[in-house]
């Protein structure tokens, strides 16, 4: 007899703290709630050395080893360097900024762009985002650092995203980069990491 057979009766985990914290930690991951939470950790509690034990393991090693890139904000792990900003076998002369790494992720799946990613963490009016997280700093650094000939520069088609986008564009007057938007063909509340391949295309393709 398994855990399942307390499956229905969650009451029967409440006293166990272990438990209570973990079904809180886990409601907090996106798309997830408290039933959902539960079903996972029963889950779990099923499958302790196929999945508890080497998960535990991965989440530690991933927590020590692997961390946001203070120069372009893209994952690395801290053995490796970073193979977005520190890649020195492939020269890009542009880069393209994004808010989150899953908006990274979409475009070079979508094969449409070639070259350097600047993940902002964020946009300018996000809550408790504040402005010196948002790696701008740094990536006025990387363009001039790097030679960069062409920023382009894909927030999504939200307020925040195009606040976010303006500001970019005042800081890096003080470069020679040409500044370029994905505009067209983006829909108005558009994120980028929602966007089909062909929207995401002719937004590249129509960039001003
Ligand atoms: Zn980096």
């Amino acid at each position: 007899m398994g855990f399942q057979a307390l499956n229905g009766q969650f009451s029967l985990m409440k006293n166990i703290n272990e438990i209570e914290e973990l079904i809180k930690l886990i409601s907090k991951l996106p798309g997830l709630g408290p039933k959902s939470a539960k079903r996972i950790v029963l889950k779990l509690m099923n499958s302790r050395d196929e999945l508890m034990k080497p998960m535990a393991n991965t989440l530690n090693e991933v927590y020590k080893n692997v961390s946001r890139c203070k120069a372009c904000g893209t994952l690395k792990s801290n053995s490796v360097g970073c193979n977005n900003c520190e890649n020195k076998d492939k020269k890009f002369n542009k880069i393209c900024v994004v808010e989150n790494i899953s908006d990274q992720w979409s475009i070079e799946n979508s094969s449409i762009y070639q070259g350097y990613f600047h993940i902002l963490g964020g946009t300018l009016s996000s809550s408790n985002q504040r402005k010196e997280d948002l790696l701008i700093t740094s990536l006025v650094d990387r363009v001039k650092k790097d030679s960069i000939e062409e920023v382009i520069i894909a927030t999504s088609a939200t307020v925040e995203g195009q606040t976010t986008a303006h500001y970019i564009k005042n800081s890096l007057k003080e470069t020679k980069a040409k500044v370029s938007k994905l505009a067209q063909g983006l829909p108005v509340g558009g994120e980028i990491e929602s966007l089909d391949d062909g929207t995401l295309f002719s937004a590249f393709k129509n960039r001003s």
